[in-house]
């Protein structure tokens, strides 16, 4: 079974550098095979191009949003060098 996920929106993050706003757009394009077993997981993942997550009887769709906003989120939030508001 596929999943395609879309996210997408605005966020505000916080600057590490100035601690002022950052506005941060999100645009999530992933798609995802969900594997019902230990051994299809292990098949997809042998495919590079394709990406698998295990599902063992329901899928938690809040929480598997929530990582691939996580996870596209930047390490480290900053505004580009020298764009700090003063
Ligand atoms: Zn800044």
């Amino acid at each position: 079974m596929r999943l395609h996920l879309h996210v997408e929106g605005g966020l505000a993050l916080v600057c590490q550098r100035c601690l002022g706003e950052l506005r941060h757009t999100l645009a999530i394009e992933h798609a995802l095979v969900l594997a019902r077993d230990a051994a299809e997981l292990e098949r997809l993942d042998a495919d590079p191009d394709c990406d698998a997550i295990p599902v063992e009887n329901r899928l938690d769709l809040i929480a598997l949003i929530e990582d691939e906003v996580l996870l596209s989120l930047p390490l480290a939030a900053m505004h580009a060098e020298g764009e700090c508001p003063a």
